[in-house]
């Protein structure tokens, strides 16, 4: 049995080589002239994503041993002795996923833009190219994106950043949609973020309040961040199409990564591929359901609180060393599950002061339960 994907990104390759291994047969279809060219992801991932794809360790570009977390005027910095983030070449990455499927005997087609003819002529079709599939349908719960690349010209940069620490800028005044990132490489650096605002005016105004001013730009890439969760079903009868990666929504609504996720969904779409069932849906939200529910209530609680209330909020999980605690023993993958069982009593009195945050929170909470 052939197993036609369209789109060649990680979701693609990685499910093709799930199939692979299973015994089906696999054509990816890319549209553009080679693999790795639709660079938008920063590659943050975490040792189990690493785990999961079982990654060579010389595609690992940082090892993360610190979070800087800046909120408006507020600095905390936690450090620890091992890393809790790394960061992989996105590049090498899709190389050598691609580089495995070959390898298997699959079968990469670029270039490839005729997509209608996959469709009318196939009986199993995955979809896996990426966001742009996810926001044609669901219209919603995405926010585009830019990351900057940049040289360092000024010598500040070199004082101010290391290439062990991932920084976070939370600013709702500068950017009410998303937070602000910026991770070093070498004397490489770049700086992302997610809005519906000007996105080159919060970047630039975001490294200016650093003091930061002469920068020489080398890549600048667009994308779409979804936020919004998953689909609540992967396969479609109308498109006669199984979602996956992107295109399914598998990111986490709180930070937007989609690594991790499209490591399991593509195990699981594969297991189902071979009992000859097309839709996974059930058994990824067995697994995801719970996380990507409370990362829902992460998003909206950014969303509601402004730039004084989330200071508050932060006051008194410092007070408690509760940031501490997440920042220095929380799950990357499931951070809002460790910060659930974080939160107290003084915290919930903080956030049911907004009605939303109440009603909202009941439904997401009692659609866990
Ligand atoms: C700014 C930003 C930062 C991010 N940072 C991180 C991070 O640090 N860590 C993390 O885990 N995740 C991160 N993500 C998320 C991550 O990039 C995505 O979840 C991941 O790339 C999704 O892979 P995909 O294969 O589903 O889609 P894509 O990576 O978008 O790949 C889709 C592929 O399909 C091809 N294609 C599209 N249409 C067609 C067509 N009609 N026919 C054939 N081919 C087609 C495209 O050319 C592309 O190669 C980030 C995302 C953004 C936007």
């Amino acid at each position: 049995m052939t197993v036609h994907i369209l789109g060649g990104g990680p979701a693609g390759l990685y499910t093709g080589l799930q199939l692979l291994k299973r015994g089906f047969e696999v054509k990816i279809y890319e549209r553009k002239p080679d693999i790795g060219l639709s660079q938008h992801c920063t590659g943050i991932v975490s040792k189990r994503t690493i785990e999961n794809y079982d990654l060579p360790q010389k595609l690992v570009l940082n090892r993360f041993k610190g979070v800087s977390l800046k909120i408006s005027d507020n600095l905390i910095e936690v450090r620890t002795s091992i890393p809790k983030a790394y960061r992989i070449d996105r590049y090498l990455f899709e190389k050598e996923l691609e580089y495995r499927v070959l390898n298997l005997g699959g079968d990469i087609i670029l270039n490839y833009h005729d997509v209608s003819k996959i469709r009318s002529s196939s009986e199993y079709i995955v979809d896996a190219t990426g966001s742009i599939s996810y926001i044609k349908d669901v219209k919603s719960d995405f926010l585009p994106s830019l990351q900057l690349e940049f040289h360092a010209t000024d010598s500040k940069l070199y004082d101010l950043f290391d290439d062990e620490t991932v920084y976070l800028f939370f600013d709702k005044e500068l950017n009410r949609d998303f937070f602000i990132w910026l991770v070093k490489y070498l004397d490489r650096y770049i700086i992302g973020s997610a809005s519906l605002q000007n996105l080159h005016k919060i970047l630039r105004n975001t490294l200016s309040n650093w003091g930061i001013r002469n920068y020489n730009i080398i890549a600048r890439y667009y994308g779409f961040l979804i936020v919004g969760g998953p689909r609540r079903r992967f396969y479609s009868d109308r498109r006669d199409s199984v979602y996956v990666g992107d295109s399914a929504g598998q990111t986490k609504p709180s930070t937007g990564g989609g690594l991790y996720y499209i490591s399991i969904a593509s195990r699981i779409l594969s297991k189902k591929f071979s009992e000859g069932e097309l839709d996974y849906s059930t058994e990824f939200y067995k697994i995801l359901g719970k996380e990507i529910a409370l990362q829902k209530l992460a998003r909206l609680i950014f969303l509601e609180l402004d730039n004084k209330e989330f200071i508050n909020l932060v006051e008194i999980m410092s007070r408690k060393e509760l940031l501490n605690m997440l920042l220095l023993y929380g799950d990357m993958d499931y951070h809002a599950t460790s910060m659930l069982n974080l939160i107290d009593k003084d915290i919930l009195k903080y956030l049911f002061k907004h009605p939303r945050i109440i009603s909202e929170g009941i439904k997401i909470i009692s659609s866990i339960f």
